[in-house]
């Protein structure tokens, strides 16, 4: 239990280094704002208990080869025990 968590928060990890891109935001080109929002700012639903985050504020977990995002770790803990 404790390897899969650590597996999880990884990933999670991964995720955000992704998703905050390489720079400041500042450096961004002002064309690409909307897109960047979009990306930053996406928003995604636990399936847990149904709220609405920020993609990039979120966990996020392989689960079956999918990759899900939670809320919190403790959503996350809950959706894998309920499978
Ligand atoms: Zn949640």
């Amino acid at each position: 239990m404790w390897l899969k968590f650590l597996i999880f928060a990884g990933l999670g990890y991964m995720v955000y280094k992704a998703l905050a891109g390489p720079g400041p935001e500042k450096n961004r080109p002002r064309m690409d704002r909307q897109d960047v929002r979009q990306i930053d700012d996406v928003m995604v639903q636990d399936p847990v208990c149904k709220v609405y985050f920020p993609k990039r504020e979120g966990v996020a977990a392989k689960v079956d080869g999918q990759l899900m995002y939670f809320c919190s770790e403790e959503c996350m803990k809950k959706y894998l025990n309920q499978k």
